[in-house]
């Protein structure tokens, strides 16, 4: 290759990476650190998939109701164990759960925009949410992404196939893993959660639809901005791009108190 066309090339590749550059600070910049996005959507819909994205790519935080719970379990703790017998027969009373999340934001809220996976799960949830943003976060921004999964049957596939690493809590498709019993990313004991059997899954998928429609009735009703992403039949890359063009709508959104 010529001189001529390593340097045009070397220019392309320096423009590209710029180009890169501009685009992930022009991202990650553009939410403020006081936004909260609920995300809503059925089991298996890929919430924990996109919040990693955006922890990763974007410059969020997030957490996962549920993986507070089974931290609390991990724990041995008496309220750990109290968790570990509602979890075996549904959600995990209100209270409890909302006294979880809000000591996640006590210690997190502020440095970056937050992603709250898994809460609210009732419509209560909602109102008690709605009230500690009030009482607690009335300059914050606040809205609702909803993965809406049109086709059913793609998730229940997909959840009995899945396994969760017990370390780092990423995902991973058995078939993809072809039966590896560790997690490629950092060697942790893949696990099946006991609650993606299919008969499991099906029973929350009803207990989900229920719940999210009074819960997105009642935002509905409260003028909250509920964006909505059709995930059925999209690759978690579609995905993060819907979710990523769909930001701005924060950046314009007024403050809880406003
Ligand atoms: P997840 O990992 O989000 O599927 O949650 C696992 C389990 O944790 C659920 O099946 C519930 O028992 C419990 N859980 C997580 N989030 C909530 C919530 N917002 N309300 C009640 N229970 C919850």
């Amino acid at each position: 290759m010529s001189i001529k066309k390593i340097i045009v090339l070397l220019l392309v590749l320096l423009g590209l990476g710029a180009g890169a550059l501009y685009w992930y600070k022009a991202h990650k910049a553009a939410v403020s650190p006081k936004t909260i996005l609920a995300f809503l959507g059925a089991p298996g819909s890929g919430k924990g998939t996109l919040a990693k994205k955006a922890v990763g790519t974007l410059g969020f935080v997030s957490v996962s109701t549920g993986d507070l719970c089974r931290a609390e379990v991990a724990s041995g703790s008496e309220k750990g164990k109290k968790i570990a017998e509602y979890m075996k027969g549904g959600l995990v009373p209100d209270e409890v759960i909302t006294d979880m999340l809000d000591g996640w934001l006590k210690d997190h809220a502020g440095k970056a925009p937050i992603i709250i996976d898994g809460y609210p799960r009732t419509k209560e949830q909602a109102e008690k949410l709605a009230t500690l943003l009030q009482q607690k976060f009335s300059d914050y921004v606040f809205g609702v992404v909803y993965l809406f999964v049109s086709d059913e049957e793609e998730v229940v596939q997909r959840i009995a196939d899945r396994l969760v690493c017990e370390k780092c809590k990423g995902v991973f498709s058995r078939k993809q893993l072809k039966d590896a019993t560790v997690c490629p990313t950092c060697g942790g004991k893949l696990i099946r959660r006991d609650d993606d059997r299919e008969e499991i899954v099906r029973a929350r998928l009803k207990t989900f639809a229920k719940n999210n429609d009074e819960i997105l009735a009642y935002y509905k009703s409260a003028g909250i901005p509920i964006e909505i992403i059709n995930v059925s039949h999209s690759t978690p890359e579609d995905i993060f791009a819907t979710f990523t063009a769909l930001l701005n709508v924060y950046t314009k959104a007024q403050s809880i108190a406003a």
